[in-house]
């Protein structure tokens, strides 16, 4: 379980990550494990990219409002994106996000 240390930062561990991976839209055509979508950009992650990389991912607290470290609570997002989120609470906008199909554009990126 995630916990924040006296500096006020927080820190994850591999379950906290694997939650979060799994809390992330899922591409119709490509493996779960492998791929996921960045609900905030709809572009796609690849799960070799945690941290590093192009367009690396990380965990974005989906409810800030309601803060907690619930895993829950946790969601991946590109790095770049936690800039961009739209909201406070993102928890009705994933939830949208997720109840929608999305495809990974295999013309366009095997050009
Ligand atoms: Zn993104």
């Amino acid at each position: 379980m995630a916990k924040i240390d006296e500096k006020g930062i927080i820190e994850f561990n591999l379950e906290d990550f694997d939650a979060a991976w799994n809390n992330a839209p899922k591409l119709d055509n490509k493996p779960e494990n492998e791929y996921r979508l960045c609900f905030i950009c709809k572009f796609h992650m690849l799960k070799d990219n945690l941290m590093k990389g192009d367009l690396p991912w990380n965990i974005e607290i989906i409810d800030l409002k309601n803060f907690s470290l619930d895993k829950n609570n946790f969601v991946a997002i590109h790095n770049n994106c936690k800039e961009i989120r739209p909201k406070q609470n993102c928890s009705k906008l994933l939830l949208k996000i997720k109840s929608l199909r999305w495809m990974y554009d295999e013309s366009f990126y095997n050009k």
